[in-house]
């Protein structure tokens, strides 16, 4: 059992001053893990205060100090990938596979940002002027529970990068996760100040930060409606606001595709993390005339996938994060078969065999409208829905008829074809036949699954400001 009562402040972990006690449990035995006492606003700010304080030094650091930075930052995260790796199976239920790539991510993160460093030059001319890109001062950098270490390495690694300070909140859902994150990041050694890390919720904690004067830049990875109100929160400080939020992935199957393997990378398109992954393929889009073969292969290829233990290597599927994450799935594939969808695999209540913890059966529903919640709301568990399409801009209308424009997927044997639909597709990235990012490219969503980019250059800019001294 883990008890933390603790922030990360100024270098030190210190006592919290809030005095709210969350209980957590494993999600795959329903057993306690252990309780956590929540920071509250009096933490937030001295936590911000630390930073500003960092903020000063850091802001001037030249970029041999920052590359040091973060290579020690790679080291110490490299040297605690194990924990990093339990720690994510415990609490969160991540597979293994899932969880040993995102221990080595988290790492990796530090290495590509010191190499892009090395590259980078703060400064240009344009026109008369010199333009110096300048970091934009102390940064919030808020994550979800469904991807800590990664989500708060990549942030920090861009902010320390370009010279920014931070405060750190990972989800109040994810109190052991995030105390591996920070013994791993405290390891690197850096000043105090230089990042800063606290558990607390959202209205409190996660206020202070969006609308505390001191803070210029937020860094958010999380939900829509959340978004929504820190850009409302922010404005009146007229923060730099950058958003990672929900996605309803479309991944499009074109007639040529090699229909065996296409499906199999869409199941673990739209399975990933257990389902639970903003950038899931959760709506199917497959050419009408080739539906029953689609089927046939979708129904064996998922009655393959084992579900259960997230410590055994041969599992795909663990269990969901927590109770609500299950009574979720559960209404969403209810609301699925209430609207007229017709189920192909899994279905309500958990897989044969497993009487304990938060797994669900993983779904699929064919004959889906664009009309049905089960197409336009995103699920956040392993529910697919597959929608047939006449042709290749059928298809693309489909995947566009979203609020969201997160990450797409196309599946073809013809590159050239596949690009074509990719071009059209309004999503901040499209994969051609392939499941895994690019960690390099920009990582950002269209319409409302987002504002701004994460991840390689664009990341590192996002933090940066440009500065233009006329006439030097
Ligand atoms: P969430 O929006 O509920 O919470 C995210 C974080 O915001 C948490 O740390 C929470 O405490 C904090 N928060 C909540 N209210 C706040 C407020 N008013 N001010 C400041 N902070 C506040 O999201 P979640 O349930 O933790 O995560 C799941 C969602 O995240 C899904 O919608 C998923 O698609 C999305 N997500 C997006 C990406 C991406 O890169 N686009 C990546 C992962 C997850």
């Amino acid at each position: 059992m883990h008890t933390f009562h603790h922030a990360y402040i100024d270098g030190r972990f210190v006592p919290v001053q809030g005095t709210t006690v969350l209980h957590s449990v494993n999600p795959a035995t329903e057993e306690p893990l252990g309780h956590t006492t929540l920071a509250n606003r009096d933490d937030a700010r001295q936590a911000i205060a630390a930073a500003k304080r960092a903020q000063a030094l850091l802001g001037r650091s030249s970029k041999a100090e920052r590359i040091d930075m973060l290579q020690q930052l790679e080291a110490a995260v490299l040297a605690h990938a194990d924990q990093i790796r339990d720690v994510t199976i415990e609490e969160y239920g991540g597979p293994l596979a899932r969880a040993q790539w995102v221990s080595q991510y988290a790492s990796q993160c530090f290495a590509r940002t010191a190499e892009l460093l090395r590259g980078y030059d703060f400064s240009r001319r344009v026109g008369d002027s010199l333009v110096r890109m300048e970091p934009v001062g102390v940064a919030a950098l808020i994550a979800p529970w469904n991807s800590v270490a990664g989500t708060v390495c990549s942030k920090l690694a861009s902010a320390i990068a370009a010279g920014c300070a931070s405060v750190i909140k990972p989800s109040e859902l994810s109190p052991w996760q995030t105390e591996v994150t920070a013994q791993a990041l405290h390891a690197a050694g850096l000043p105090g100040g230089v990042f800063n890390i606290l558990l607390g919720r959202g209205e409190d904690v996660g206020d202070e930060l969006v609308t505390h004067p001191d803070v210029a830049r937020i860094s958010f990875t999380g939900s829509t409606p959340t978004g929504q109100a820190i850009v409302r929160a922010a404005a009146g400080t007229i923060k730099r606001v950058g958003l990672g939020l929900t996605g309803k992935c479309a991944a499009i199957v074109l007639d040529d595709a090699d229909l065996p393997q296409a499906i199999e990378q869409a199941l673990a398109c739209a399975f990933m993390n257990n389902g639970q992954a903003c950038v899931a393929g959760t709506r199917l889009l497959v050419p009408a005339h080739r539906l029953t073969e689609v089927l046939a292969l979708v129904q064996r290829q998922v009655a393959a996938l084992r579900v259960g233990d997230p410590r055994d290597a041969e599992t795909a599927i663990g269990p969901l994060a927590s109770r609500a994450q299950y009574e979720r799935i559960q209404h969403y594939i209810r609301r699925g078969l209430e609207q007229g969808a017709t189920l192909v695999a899994g279905g309500e209540g958990r897989p044969e065999g497993l009487a304990k913890g938060y797994f669900v059966r993983p779904t699929v529903f064919a004959h889906v409208h664009n009309g049905m919640d089960i197409a336009r709301e995103e699920i956040f568990g392993p529910v697919l829905s597959i929608l047939s399409y006449a042709d290749d801009a059928d298809a693309i209308a489909l995947a566009n008829d979203s609020a969201y424009g997160l990450q797409a997927y196309v599946f073809s044997r013809n590159r050239d074809r596949a690009l074509a639909v990719a071009e059209r597709l309004d999503a901040g990235a499209v994969l051609i036949n392939r499941t895994l990012p690019d960690p390099l490219a920009p990582f950002g969503g269209m319409k409302q699954s987002g504002l701004g980019r994460e991840s390689g250059l664009f990341g590192l800019e996002s933090f940066l400001e440009p500065k233009a001294i006329v006439g030097a």
